[in-house]
């Protein structure tokens, strides 16, 4: 199949990217991946996009946000693109193995939640331990747990927590959270939550038979390890940008981020723009995804235009 724009990921930005470039009647074609909707699709209610003075609940968002697209002309399937080679124009792209081109490509795949990277925590996820507090707070209803991080996210999935939870603690790796004034306040203002400070996860305790039964937390001014009894644990310490797929066919910055050129979303391939998370370390909003993919379909449209 040709196209003559192809999008990887359907968060806002490769939604929004969509429906600027189907209303230039370039038929785009989106891959909606592994995540269809991206990372708002396991949030609760979006209070911050505006347009939504009540607020909107994160899945009913990405509906609207296709079906806008999908009146234009543009096309979604449910699939995830798994190789691609940038080498030579048309673009070439695959998912398993059937094998697409495309004059340009627009990158949108967003980012994933980031994990400590221990053992226990990989082989307990999903039994006890978790990265998204949306999905599974309401299995720990009157349970103890822990959330991991000092971001507005652990601020918000602590919040979240006490919903259901009898006991939340924020476990924080310095003495001060990064997270904003209201998001503290918000956290540090319920009974329920409180606060490890200074403190780094060592090491889950439990099997897939028990669940989560304690964590190892390490002091980090003293050294000190102590054990804390919980039922479930939520890592909330930021994202990685989902970006794979793209390791020696495009330049990355140090973070793996998507270099793109400054004031706009042209890769270092011309003809590939990149716009939402996957290119951007600071803002990391759902608005400035949308906005990021706006500008990447004008830049396609203009750059398909002049060849
Ligand atoms: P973040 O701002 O990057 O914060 C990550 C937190 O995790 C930091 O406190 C960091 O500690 C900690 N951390 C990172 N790696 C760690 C590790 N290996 N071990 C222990 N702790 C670790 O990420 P985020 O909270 O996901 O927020 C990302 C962006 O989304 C921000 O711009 C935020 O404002 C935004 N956001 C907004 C809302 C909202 O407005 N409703 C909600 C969620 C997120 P240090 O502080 O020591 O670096």
């Amino acid at each position: 199949m040709h196209k003559k724009v192809i999008i990887i990921g359907s968060g806002p930005a490769g939604f929004t990217a969509a429906i600027y470039a189907a209303r230039a009647n370039l038929e785009p074609h989106i891959f909606e991946g592994a995540q269809p909707g991206g990372q708002l699709t396991i949030t609760t209610d979006v209070e911050n996009y505006p347009g939504f003075p009540e607020g909107i609940m994160g899945p009913q968002l990405m509906d609207e946000f296709r079906s806008q697209a999908k009146r234009f002309g543009a096309t979604c399937e449910f699939k995830s693109i798994t190789k691609v080679d940038f080498s030579q124009r048309p673009f070439k792209l695959w998912s398993g193995d059937d094998e697409y081109t495309a004059d340009a490509v627009i990158i949108s795949t967003g980012a994933s939640a980031r994990l400590l990277g221990l053992d226990a925590e990989k082989e307990l996820m999903g039994f006890g331990v978790s990265a998204c507090a949306t999905c599974d707070g309401f299995f720990y209803k009157d349970k103890k747990v822990l959330v991991v991080g000092g971001g507005d996210s652990a601020l918000e999935e602590a919040t979240f927590l006490t919903k259901f939870a009898s006991d939340v603690g924020l476990v924080h790796r310095r003495d001060e959270f990064r997270g904003s004034q209201i998001m503290r306040d918000r956290a540090l203002e319920n009974p329920k939550v409180h606060v490890h400070w200074n403190s780094v996860v060592e090491d889950i305790i439990g099997t897939k038979e028990t669940g989560v039964t304690s964590v190892k937390l390490k002091d980090t001014q003293t050294g000190e390890i102590r054990e804390e009894t919980c039922d479930g644990i939520f890592m909330a310490i930021g994202h990685n940008p989902n970006t794979d797929l793209f390791v020696n066919q495009l330049d990355l910055d140090g973070a793996n981020y998507i270099v793109t050129k400054p004031d706009s979303t042209y890769t270092s391939i011309e003809g590939v723009f990149a716009c939402g998370d996957v290119q951007d370390h600071t803002y990391r909003q759902a608005i400035t995804a949308a906005g990021s993919g706006c500008k990447a379909a004008i830049d396609a449209e203009r750059w398909l235009e002049s060849h």
